[in-house]
């Protein structure tokens, strides 16, 4: 706890002036962590609580990072930020690392603060070169939280913004667990899914539409993975009419899948990608837009279309630098993909003792266990009969309590710890996660 503070009045000075996001402030009740290192946080007790949420699955290499730490503290010595109209070796090398692992050639880097702010440059870049201003979105997507970003989210998270910004319309993905298609043929379904967006492409009129924005592996909204087939479909739609395909990497990328971003798997290079979170693992706040050459080439001789402060921080940059060394040297990508097996293995494991968990999704370290009333009718769990609606909220607290941080959203909980988890650390948590799940169990209709 902060050194002037007692155990006892923290919670009401804090409640007094700090705001907190998405939730009611009323219903806040943060636990606080005074350090964290590897996968795990720590109390002012010294209690040791395992983050399978990497943050905001954000902190792909984990806390507290010695090389990362170096780093920082050689640029905070040298200088912290400069007007982004001039040059730092931070932003550069950043820019040549980032360069070196994007798809393709997705070669030119735009630094930002964060996810959003990379949506919302990456649209406005795909408006300013295609002079359209259309964009059509994934109804299970989530963007971000800032004015355009929440307007292309598909999520309920975006009516909290809405009248949100004109022109923007959504398709569904192949790939649900419930089908938005009706069908039961998984090749079936995409070629439907890639015919329900050229049809709408075609009614919103091709020429209005400046760009398609989606996940290539959904994060928040159910890791959904649409699969190769329909993100090359898309690709190839998006070249028929002119659409400029941004994907949106904030979450998937830098080796949460098992590859350095999720289009990797399927060969698709976009024409913009958007990252954050995992570019410097959170440990100072950054987010990119990387733009192919023909995209950069429409502003040499036309002023950017944005434009930030704080762009290009240099010891956000020197953070990103060090935080990709560490991905390299560390061999996260390939270890992401090769724990990510064993996890989803595990995590099939309890599906077979835990009625509640209606199916178990995964790609890399990157997972989710969806739950259920019945698994064979695929009813929701949260808000139905007794069921609370707040149920993610009671599996968390619970797990929290036991010493495991997971994210949980609706019927969802995922789990996505630090690409470097040690394996015992992986055991220890899933059975926190096991003990939970037979409570979860016992709330199942007979
Ligand atoms: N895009 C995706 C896919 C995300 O998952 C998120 C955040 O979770 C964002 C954008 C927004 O990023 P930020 O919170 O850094 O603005």
């Amino acid at each position: 706890r902060p050194a002037d503070a007692t155990a006892a009045d923290w919670r009401a000075r804090e409640a007094a002036h700090t705001v907190y996001g998405w939730q009611p402030q009323a219903l806040r009740s943060p636990r606080l962590f005074t350090h964290a290192e590897g996968s795990a946080l720590y109390d002012q007790d010294g209690n040791r609580v395992l983050d399978f949420g990497s943050g905001q699955i954000s902190v792909n290499i984990g806390y507290s990072h010695p090389h990362v730490l170096a780093a920082m503290e050689r640029q905070m010595r040298a200088v912290t930020y400069l007007a982004p109209s001039f040059a730092t070796e931070a932003r550069l090398r950043l820019a040549e690392a980032v360069a070196a692992v994007t798809p393709g050639d997705l070669n030119h880097i735009f630094f930002t603060n964060g996810g959003a702010e990379a949506v919302e440059n990456a649209l406005k870049i795909a408006r300013a070169v295609t002079g359209r201003w259309k964009i059509l979105s994934a109804w299970q997507s989530y963007h971000g939280a800032t004015a355009m970003a929440s307007a292309v989210s598909g999520d309920g998270r975006r009516l909290l913004s809405e009248p949100g910004v004109p022109g923007v319309a959504r398709f569904n993905l192949p790939g649900l667990w419930r089908s938005a298609f009706n069908e039961t043929d998984p090749e079936a379904e995409v070629t439907l899914a890639l015919e329900a967006v050229e049809t709408l492409i075609q009614r919103e009129g091709p020429t209005t539409i400046a760009a398609l924005i989606l996940e290539p592996v959904v994060g928040t909204n159910g890791l959904y993975t649409p699969g190769t087939r329909f993100l090359r479909g898309i690709r190839t739609l998006c070249d028929r009419y002119g659409i400029l395909l941004v994907a949106d990497e904030t979450m998937s990328g830098w080796g949460r899948t098992g590859a350095w971003f999720a289009v990797d798997h399927a060969g698709v290079v976009p024409d913009l990608l958007t990252t954050a979170k995992g570019i410097t693992s959170g440990y100072v706040p950054l987010g990119a837009v990387a733009l192919r050459p023909a995209l950069y080439e429409h502003f040499r001789d036309r002023p950017f279309v944005g434009g930030l402060t704080t762009e290009g921080h240099a010891l956000a940059c020197a953070a990103g630098v060090a935080t990709l060394e560490v991905y390299h040297q560390e061999g996260l990508i390939a270890r992401s993909a090769e724990r990510g097996a064993w996890l989803l293995d595990h995590l099939r494991g309890l599906q077979d003792r835990h009625p509640c968990i209606g199916t178990v999704r995964g790609i890399g370290l990157f997972t989710c266990l969806e739950l259920t009333a019945d698994r064979n009718r695929r009813t929701p769990l949260a808000g139905t009969g007794p069921v609370p609606a707040t149920l993610s909220r009671e599996i968390a607290a619970r797990c929290l309590k036991a010493g495991l941080v997971v994210l949980a959203r609706q019927d969802f909980i995922f789990i996505a710890p630090p690409l470097s988890v040690p394996q015992t650390d992986l055991e220890d948590g899933l059975a926190i996660l096991d003990t939970v799940l037979q409570w979860v169990d016992t709330l199942l209709p007979g």
